[in-house]
């Protein structure tokens, strides 16, 4: 089941987890849930945080503050490793040691990246709408386990998912948010998850790209199938060796 690091099988195909749920599903019928993340799992990010240091700059106070800095934001390019806004600025060339800068950057993003208009600029990753669809057709019950909290995200997630095709009919594939933006992530989705098995004695897959949830989740609930998708992530722990990882979700390679 799990990949053997001796083996070296560490990353695996979109196809070979997709057969795994598939025959969980269809020869075995223990009635599996897939659970997804949404940012940097199923979504590229990157677009979003382009979009926001972008406008950052035409911020009034930005310009009355700091004139010699804000021209460097037009060079903003994200990749796809990018986490937050400081290595994006630093490559930018836009010199972020200045602290009322940093917390002034900090607050606009803050109040862009984390909301319903600016969640439009993200971008599936590839493939990861046709395999959701895939195992939607399988009957499968499709959860997004999201750290995006229910205030301020809850609306954009929804037009997002639809607008990109993503199956949500509030049944079979829900939007599940944390109820308070304080709430801690894995905390939030260790609860979340754990509450589900009392309830239902089924296999769980977690799709999530952020190691302190993968983690948490490994350690406390063992039982759950996990699959890493190696985008980016908050580099706070390095994520487990032994666990699915997939870079893409395309069925064909
Ligand atoms: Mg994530």
């Amino acid at each position: 089941m799990k990949s053997s690091k001796n083996e070296n099988l560490k990353n695996f195909k979109a196809s070979e987890i997709y057969n795994k749920i598939q025959h969980l599903a269809l020869v075995e019928k223990s009635n599996p849930l897939i659970i997804f993340d949404l940012d940097s799992t199923l979504f590229d990010v990157a677009p979003r945080l382009e979009k926001v240091l972008t406008d950052i700059a035409f911020e009034p106070v930005m310009m009355e503050k700091f004139p010699s800095v804000v021209p460097h934001f037009k060079n903003i390019r994200t990749e796809r490793r990018d986490w937050g806004f400081i290595e994006v600025l630093h490559r930018a060339g836009v010199e972020h040691d200045n602290l009322d800068l940093f917390k002034t950057v900090r607050q606009f993003w803050i109040e862009k990246f984390f909301s319903n208009e600016y969640i439009h600029y993200d971008v599936p990753y590839q493939g990861s709408v046709d395999f959701v669809r895939k195992i939607e057709k399988l009957n499968i019950p499709i959860v997004y386990l999201t750290g995006r909290d229910v205030k301020r995200m809850e609306r954009g997630s929804r037009e997002v998912l639809l607008k990109w095709d993503f199956p949500l009919d509030d049944k079979m594939s829900r939007l599940v948010l944390k109820p308070e933006r304080s709430m801690d992530d894995a905390l939030f989705k260790r609860d979340w998850i754990h509450d589900h098995m009392i309830n239902f004695q089924s296999p769980v897959f977690l799709f999530e790209n952020e190691p302190v949830n993968i983690n948490l989740i490994a350690k406390e609930l063992p039982q759950v199938e996990l699959v890493f998708f190696d985008s980016t992530h908050s580099r706070k722990e390095t994520p487990p060796e032994e666990v699915f990882t997939l870079v893409h979700y395309l069925m064909e390679d």
